[in-house]
């Protein structure tokens, strides 16, 4: 099995049971959002939306109405959903903080994501957890997943039936963890999160509403890295949301720096 930074279902107290009804819910879950299917937004874009009242949550039964990241790792399984599953080694799901009020969303897996089986531990990885530390946060208390779980061979952009096959399972990790607000870094992430196809350029740099949550994206570390001048721009992007958890309420563990 790949390694799943964020655990396996053992443990709990009837898994089979459990297992069986998130599987056909999810299921359902997952044809709905395929056909195309609406959800109705609940609470208000300032308040925390209760856990899996997002309107891309699993509906389930279970008392606290949704999945636990296990969960939803497990009915991943041992994905075939798109033709990734031929190339990829490993299935990146995510990391972090299964309550985080801040989650970083990236793009795919690169080489190094793929064999170690978590996202962002590569160069783009490590300069990302620089830019985390000097908002005050870790890799522990944020959480930090990608539009895909698999890595396109050599790189290359996510495509439409990938994501399409993906991003059920994203939505339902935004709706479990419920973040007060996700960075998309770049422009597949800040598109697919918005449903946009405008440049990353034009929409960086001011919050963009996501069902009641606020969405900031700004430049992808691979490309600070090519392009070290515009740290200062994304710098900028994570002062204000910053600025924003602190208006919230929310501290990050450390002060932030700078
Ligand atoms: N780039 C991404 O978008 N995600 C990763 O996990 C690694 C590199």
């Amino acid at each position: 099995m790949d390694s799943t930074p964020d655990g396996d279902p053992a443990g709990r107290s009837d898994p089979a049971d459990e297992l069986s009804t998130l599987a056909r819910q999810l299921r359902a879950q997952l044809a709905r959002h395929a056909s195309g299917g609406a959800w109705a937004a609940s609470g208000g874009a300032s308040a925390r939306p209760e856990r899996g009242s997002l309107p891309d949550a699993p509906e389930l039964d279970r008392p606290s109405g949704r999945p636990t990241l296990p969960q939803i790792r497990a009915e991943v399984g041992e994905c075939t959903r798109c033709k990734l599953h031929s190339t990829r080694r490993s299935i990146v799901f995510g990391v972090g903080a299964d309550d985080a009020p801040l989650m970083f969303v990236g793009e795919a897996p690169g080489e190094q994501e793929d064999k170690r089986g978590e996202p962002f531990v590569g160069p783009a990885g490590e300069l990302l957890d620089k830019m985390i530390e000097a908002m005050g946060w870790t890799r522990q208390t944020v959480y930090i997943n990608n539009i895909l779980m698999c890595r396109p061979p050599g790189n290359r952009n996510p495509q439409p039936d990938e994501v399409a096959q993906c991003r059920p399972f994203l939505d339902a990790r935004i709706a479990t963890i419920a973040p007060r607000v996700i960075v998309a870094l770049g422009r597949p992430a800040a598109n697919t999160l918005l449903g946009t196809d405008a440049p990353i350029s034009s929409l960086r740099g001011r919050f963009h509403d996501r069902h009641g949550v606020k969405v900031m994206p700004t430049f992808h570390p691979a490309y600070l890295l090519r392009e070290p001048d515009r740290k200062r721009d994304a710098w900028s992007d994570l002062k204000l949301v910053i600025a924003e958890l602190e208006r919230l309420g929310i501290q990050p563990p450390r002060p932030p720096r700078g």
